[in-house]
């Protein structure tokens, strides 16, 4: 069942496991993967007006025809866009482009220096307006998140952060979680790269499943939502097909050792965009 769900400091229920669609091109593709992942059971989406794909994931979610309120979509202000107003007008334009009245989830993309305690000042704006379910944040590291803590009305629901087994931060997952801050995976699957470590094919084979539903699984039982990517419909229905089965204890412990700090994307601390 896609349905499970985490619920957020404010009571509102994320679904632990949606799409992510960097990378998929606007129009019939990304339309295409939202509709078909829609059909599967998805009810999360995960965008970003970076993405340039807004239009054809609200395309795919009205060729769905399933519920908006059955519906968990999201976006992110870009660092371009940072600051009161514009984070308003970002908004407002990325709705237009989905051709929706409101998201469930609205994210600070990057921690863009000076820029982000203004950008999160309109983010609460966003939320106490009812425009927006919920309100987060994304590449916050501790520190990040202590600074906009300081002056914040509204504790971030979410952070969005890389995280696979090359890239844990536990220390950062245990203060998201003291903080009632909701832990949530990007590049899940190591944009790839997780498909070619031999002690996860490994586990492939123990458990009879595919690389792809093992980490998947270990992120639902880190209690880390989960948005991997795929355009393609065999995967996307593949790998969703996480919720009949259960990783040992000891194979959790294993994944989580395999950690070497090493980033597929971005430092959150250096990053010039
Ligand atoms: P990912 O880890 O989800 O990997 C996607 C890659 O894996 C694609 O190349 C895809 O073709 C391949 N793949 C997917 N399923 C497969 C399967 N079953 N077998 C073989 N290959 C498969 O990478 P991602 O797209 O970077 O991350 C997921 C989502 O996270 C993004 O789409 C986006 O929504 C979000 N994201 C957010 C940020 C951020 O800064 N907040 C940054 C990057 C990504």
């Amino acid at each position: 069942d896609l349905k499970g769900t985490f619920t957020l400091h404010n009571g509102v229920q994320m679904p632990y496991f949606g799409l992510g669609v960097y990378l998929s091109e606007d129009g019939e593709e990304v339309a295409n993967a939202v509709n078909w992942a829609l059909q599967e059971g998805y009810r999360h989406i995960d965008t970003a007006s970076i993405y340039k794909n807004e239009a054809g994931v609200g395309e795919g979610i009205r060729q769905s025809g399933i519920d908006r309120q059955d519906l968990f979509v999201v976006s992110k202000v870009w660092n371009g866009d940072q600051g009161y107003e514009s984070t308003l007008k970002a908004f407002e334009d990325s709705l237009n482009r989905l051709k929706l009245d409101y998201l469930d989830l609205y994210l600070v993309h990057w921690p863009v220096e000076g820029k982000y305690k203004e950008t999160w000042r309109a983010m609460e704006y966003l939320y106490r307006e009812k425009r927006v379910r919920a309100i987060g944040v994304s590449n916050f590291l501790q520190h990040h998140l202590e600074d906009l803590l300081a002056d914040a009305e509204t504790v971030p629901m979410v952070n969005q952060m890389e995280f696979h087994p090359y890239l844990v931060q536990q220390d950062l997952i245990d203060f998201c979680n003291k903080n009632t801050i909701q832990y949530e995976a990007w590049s899940p699957l190591m944009q790839g790269h997780i498909f070619e470590m031999d002690i996860m094919k490994e586990m492939a084979r123990k458990y009879n499943r595919t690389i792809a539903q093992i980490v998947l699984r270990w992120d639902l039982q880190k209690g880390v939502v989960t948005i991997p990517k795929s355009s393609k419909k065999e995967r996307i229905i593949a790998n969703a097909d996480i919720f009949d089965f259960e990783l040992a204890p000891e194979d959790v412990k294993l994944m989580d050792g395999l950690d070497r700090g090493k980033r597929f994307g971005p430092d959150p601390d250096n990053f010039d965009f």
